[in-house]
């Protein structure tokens, strides 16, 4: 199964396994013939684009990272939604929240 768009009219259609290799476009009063194996090669080129945009990239040294909330294996810094954290970053985070943790403690008690 393979989704066609017709450049001439715009509309889409599906290509099944029991249409031939090779046709025109479903539209009366449409010319345009498709190729599906041209198809299916125009949509596989655009997953690679859209995996390739998809891949996260260390924004200290660039190199490549598994997911957005990951460490880079390369610089060691944490990234968290690609943007690179520092150590002191995260001690102070830390501390931080002790001192909501401490407040809270001396608050309700
Ligand atoms: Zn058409
Ligand atoms: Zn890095």
């Amino acid at each position: 199964m393979q989704k066609i768009t017709c450049p001439k009219c715009a509309k889409q259609f599906i290509w099944t396994d029991d249409n031939p290799p090779g046709g025109k476009c479903p539209t009366t009063n449409c010319d345009w013939y498709y190729d599906v194996r041209k198809e299916i090669g125009k949509s596989l080129e655009k997953r690679a684009g859209e995996s390739s945009r998809a891949a996260f990239s260390c924004p200290g040294c660039g190199a490549a990272l598994a997911s957005r909330w990951s460490r880079c294996k390369s610089c060691g810094a944490w990234i968290m939604a690609s943007r690179p954290w520092k150590k002191s970053h995260l001690i102070f985070i830390a501390v931080l929240v002790l001192v909501i943790l401490a407040f809270f403690y001396r608050y309700l008690s």
